[in-house]
């Protein structure tokens, strides 16, 4: 039936709300806001239905109240989706860590709280405001069933010897280290979106999905399910990021700490201002960084390097580890909008059957396509991300008790 249910999808962070309202099963966003600063003196909420913008300044003091504001905002007379928030049936929720517990989405239970609440150690920045939102929601929505869709849980399938780190045993049986991995739900539905383009089966390709925005992560995918990631424990490992290092010699944190550096200062340098902001001292922008080399900025043109460097060889190890593969995937802010970051990455790869068309490249820009030559035995495609609309089809699925569309 169409329009048979709303739902609204909420990305909670510790001083941010992202929201969109989807109608489904159709997956249309009837509306897409986001609350900033909540908490701060000048908080600011900003909503787009049809076109048309709604814009609200004033102070939020926490997550309960911004969820006031998403109601007023959704509910607006002239620039509101709906009437009345009883209209939306389901919500689902973006949840940066499920730890080992989960492979796909659930239905959030009491008693799936206090799992979330017990991988906050694993993920203090982001579970914590996770969780305040789901409360917060709750709290609004009434009887409304709500979902989490957890970033670790389509890297369940990574096999032992890919999550597991070279340290004594002891430390994955105590504390649970080993890779996670993030940015699942995009990793996924680009994977899904790759093969049907493909024309093959949801569980008949092997790709490289590459998830390049702020955040910025490379996954190895056999027979459609996730065999190797990038991002480790935390989000901090693997590729370089805009604020964030990638991989790093563990023994220069050691080697830091001996010249004087505290622990939770290398934490904040490591994560805010190392990556493209810490090489070019300029932007975490590649948008920025990408003029600045233009005006002959050599910091910018250093920092883009290294950026797409680390890139190529992860691509490089994941041929190995898949054994070549059907496509290599581009999606995030820069792998959808950025030609010259794309040059950079396949440039001097055609001996692994890699080629870029540099016309296709040049002309695709945020819409789902190849751009890779026609001799080129490895596809190269650009694909959109939506990982709010996953997690909307999630929701879907599972409120219809439906068999999950993973
Ligand atoms: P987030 O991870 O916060 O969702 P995005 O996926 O929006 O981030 O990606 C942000 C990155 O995408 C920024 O580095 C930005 O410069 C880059 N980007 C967006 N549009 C372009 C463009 N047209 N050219 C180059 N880079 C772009």
């Amino acid at each position: 039936m169409r329009g048979e249910m709303k739902i609204l999808v909420l990305n909670c962070g510790s001083s941010s709300i992202k929201y969109q309202l989807f109608e489904m099963p159709e997956n249309i966003v009837l509306a897409k806001g986001l609350v900033q600063r909540i908490g701060e003196a000048h908080s600011e909420a900003r909503q787009n239905t049809n076109g048309s913008d709604l814009v609200v300044n004033t102070e939020i003091g926490d997550h309960q109240q911004a969820m006031g504001i998403i109601e007023k905002m959704l509910t607006d007379s002239t620039k509101g989706a709906i009437a009345s928030l009883s209209e939306i049936q389901a919500c689902g929720h973006r949840v940066v860590h499920g730890g080992e517990a989960f492979t796909g989405s659930v239905v959030c239970s009491t008693e799936l709280e206090s799992v979330i609440e017990n991988y906050s150690e694993l993920a203090p920045l982001h579970n914590p405001a996770n969780l305040t939102g789901i409360r917060a929601a709750k709290k609004m929505l009434g009887a409304a069933p709500h979902v989490a869709c957890f970033d670790t849980a389509f890297h369940q399938s990574i096999p032992q010897k890919a999550y597991l780190y070279a340290l004594p045993y002891e430390f994955y049986d105590k504390h649970q280290i080993r890779k996670y991995g993030f940015h699942g739900t995009s990793h996924r539905f680009v994977a899904r979106a790759a093969a049907s383009f493909l024309g093959k089966h949801k569980y008949g390709v092997d790709l490289i999905t590459c998830h390049l925005g702020n955040g910025c992560s490379i996954a190895a995918i056999k027979n459609g399910k996730s065999v190797d990631t990038s991002m480790g424990l935390t989000p901090l490992e693997g590729l370089v990021m805009g604020t964030r290092t990638g991989d790093l010699d563990p023994a220069i944190i050691f080697h830091l700490i001996r010249k004087g550096y505290k622990p939770a200062e290398l934490d904040t340098i490591f994560n805010k201002k190392s990556g493209l902001l810490g090489i070019s001292g300029l932007s975490n922008d590649v948008r920025d960084l990408e003029q600045k080399e233009k005006v002959g900025l050599e910091s910018a043109r250093l920092a883009l390097d290294i950026f797409a460097y680390r890139i190529k060889k992860y691509i490089g190890s994941y041929l190995a580890v898949l054994n070549g593969c059907d496509a290599i995937v581009l999606t995030g802010g820069i792998g959808e909008n950025s030609p010259v970051m794309r040059e950079r990455i396949f440039r001097d790869l055609e001996n692994l059957g890699i080629e870029l068309d540099e016309s296709k490249n040049h002309s695709l820009r945020g819409t789902i396509g190849e751009i890779h030559a026609p001799d080129s035995k490895i596809k190269i495609l650009v694909i959109p991300t939506d990982e709010e609309g996953a997690i909307a089809r999630d929701t879907y699925a599972l409120v219809r008790e439906k068999e999950l569309a993973v």
